[in-house]
């Protein structure tokens, strides 16, 4: 049984468990867009569009939710990996957690 970041940081890069044991992906969130959206939303609220301005506003809102959730679903498969063990006998791995209460 092996710590999961340290067996995979060992691994040559070009082995085939080196792809298969990988990190989950880090989300990037585009920001910029739902912020450009709220803001010419506002703009557009000032300038008496109300309907166009809160139908950007609302957008805007669901996207940004949209992005912190998505974000903070790659973090915990990150965190997950990150406590990970493996077991050498076969490919498994697993939480640490569930090592413990095995
Ligand atoms: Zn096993």
């Amino acid at each position: 049984m092996l710590d999961l970041p340290e067996y995979w940081r060992s691994l040559p890069g070009e082995a085939e468990a080196k792809r298969r044991h990988a990190p989950p992906a880090a989300y990037t969130a585009q920001w910029l867009l739902p912020v450009g959206a709220a803001v010419l939303g506002v703009v557009l609220l000032g300038a008496g569009a109300m309907a166009a301005g809160l139908v950007l506003l609302v957008c805007a809102a669901g996207l940004g939710l949209w992005m912190s959730r998505q974000s903070s679903i790659a973090e915990e498969a990150r965190a997950l990996w990150e406590r990970s063990l493996i077991c050498l006998q076969c490919p498994a791995t697993f939480p640490r957690e569930d090592a413990v209460t095995a």
